[in-house]
């Protein structure tokens, strides 16, 4: 018997839509398997918690989220808050470093029944999420740019051995489950000593993994080969920058922004939270693309599994991945993928093929 509390952070813009959607999922996931139990929390983020907290991300948010296994987020629209809250660290980028979610996983795969540019891709990129050059991230206080005159601008990049160990690890264990394939991305003929380091350390944790082939590229390299052969790619793992460039770039690859799912996985700790923003254009329509929310679920289940030596719960992430690629096999799709499907119908009919499972 497994029971997990999981907090459930509605967020901005079509981020209720596609959460709700997630839960109806989950809800029906875990009526199919027995001893899975999933206590759904709901906690106040973004405008809805401004409005009843004053800010974007209670104190109270996060003493609950310390008492969860994980959460699933929606998007927030940072933008649309006011200044002081603006001045802040977003809600995700603050949960993210409070709680050392070091793994941004990504994968990318096409479904039958969505067009795509790539026919026959399925991988994941494993981006380290903490240091490299996001100045929002990288320093424990202040931020890594800065202005000595008004004509001079400064980035500060940080790399760390412990940093591109612990992101190796997470790839080569995800790519022992997988092909076992590891592509590691780097820039070593231009950043030597930075990207030495990186990939240093990333093939010194390879060969505690001799059951899993490696191969490494430098980016620019690494661009072209994903747009010309990403079928051949199962498990790439880079730096902060480098993989949200990739990630975009193999999620454009196979389909629409709103099919990507995401996980952020700390050691103790993993927040679900899919690519896309909060879309305001759409919000509020039911027409919002849950997929990409149903696949970071789906991640999460995954990462309690190995996070708890749970199998039931990886069961639970299978089954949500199987009920949506089938679900877009039969056709139903909704207006981003050219199709007439509510947000609400299409997470009925992934509902409906688990329960009929
Ligand atoms: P942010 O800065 O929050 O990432 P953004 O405007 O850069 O916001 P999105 O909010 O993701 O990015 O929206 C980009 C475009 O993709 C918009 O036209 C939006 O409607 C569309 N889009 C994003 N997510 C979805 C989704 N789940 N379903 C359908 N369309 C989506």
């Amino acid at each position: 018997m497994a029971r997990y509390r999981i907090g459930v952070l509605e967020g901005d813009g079509i981020g209720p839509e596609v959460v709700g959607a997630a839960l109806q999922v989950v809800e029906a996931v875990t009526h199919s398997i027995p001893g899975l139990t999933l206590d759904l929390i709901p906690l106040p983020v973004g405008l809805a918690a401004i409005h009843t907290h004053g800010v974007a991300l209670p104190p109270s948010t996060v003493a609950a989220l310390e008492e969860c296994h994980g959460w699933i987020m929606g998007p927030h629209d940072s933008e649309s808050y006011p200044p002081a809250e603006r001045a802040k660290r977003n809600p995700s980028g603050e949960l993210r470093r409070r709680f050392d979610l070091y793994a941004n996983i990504r994968p990318a795969r096409t479904f039958s029944g969505v067009p795509s540019l790539a026919p026959a891709a399925d991988l994941v990129v494993v981006r380290e999420n903490t240091e490299g050059f996001y100045a929002d991230r990288n320093m424990a206080q202040g931020a890594g740019e800065f202005m000595p005159t008004p004509d001079v601008a400064l980035a500060v990049g940080v790399f760390t051995r412990r940093g591109a160990e612990r992101i190796a690890r997470t790839a080569f264990r995800l790519a022992q489950g997988r092909r076992r394939s590891v592509t590691i991305v780097h820039k070593y003929n231009v950043l030597r000593l930075t990207y030495g380091l990186f990939l240093e350390t990333c093939r010194a944790v390879a060969r505690e993994f001799p059951d899993v082939a490696v191969e490494d590229y430098h980016i620019d390299a690494m661009a072209a080969h994903l747009v010309r052969r990403p079928g051949d790619f199962d498990v790439i793992v880079t730096t902060n920058m480098f993989g949200d460039i990739l990630s975009d770039l193999a999620g454009e690859l196979v389909g629409s922004l709103g099919m990507a799912g995401a996980l952020n996985a700390g050691d103790e700790r993993a927040m679900a939270q899919a690519t896309h923003g909060s879309a305001p254009d759409i919000a509020g329509r039911g027409i919002a693309n849950p997929v990409g929310g149903l696949l970071s679920t789906a991640l999460l289940l995954h990462w309690l599994g190995d996070r708890h030596g749970d199998p039931g719960a990886h069961a639970a992430g299978e089954r949500i991945e199987a009920a949506v690629a089938a679900t877009l096999t039969a056709g139903v799709r909704t207006p981003d993928l050219g199709g007439s499907a509510r947000t609400l119908e299409f997470a009925e009919a992934v509902q409906e093929r688990i329960a009929a499972e």
